[in-house]
């Protein structure tokens, strides 16, 4: 990866700094993100550091995305509803600052100001 690495992310894998992690497998992880944007807003993290974005995760792996996916979804059902936002903010200029792929999952009372 060309930015910041090990990410941030690659840190909390790591267990080099805390978070509040919700679930974990053998190839995901998904922590409650640290300034919520939404009622739930949990970010669902392949522990891979190989891909930096949403698109080359989709290039290289489709089945890990697919994993991301059905882990956004059995969270949403734990933490919400079951009805939810899966935002991958991809680029500096779509809001993206760390570049180790991560999905946003949104849910529960959200407005329409609301996403990540
Ligand atoms: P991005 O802007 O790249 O789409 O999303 C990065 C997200 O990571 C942001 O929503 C931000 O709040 C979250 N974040 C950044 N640093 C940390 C951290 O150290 N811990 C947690 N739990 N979330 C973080």
């Amino acid at each position: 990866m060309d930015h910041d690495s090990p990410s941030i992310f690659t840190k909390i894998i790591n267990r080099e700094i805390p978070a509040d992690i919700v679930f974990e497998d053998d190839a995901v992880i998904a922590i409650r993100d640290i300034n919520p944007q939404a009622p739930v807003h949990l970010l669902v993290i392949p522990k891979s550091p190989d891909y930096a974005n949403v698109f080359e995760l989709a290039d290289a792996s489709p089945e890990l995305l697919a994993r991301l996916v059905s882990v956004a979804k059995k969270l949403a059902d734990e933490h919400a509803d079951g009805q939810f936002r899966l935002v991958f903010n991809s680029g500096e200029a779509a809001g993206q600052t760390v570049f180790h792929v991560h999905g946003h999952v949104l849910a529960g009372g959200l407005t329409e100001g609301s996403l990540a």
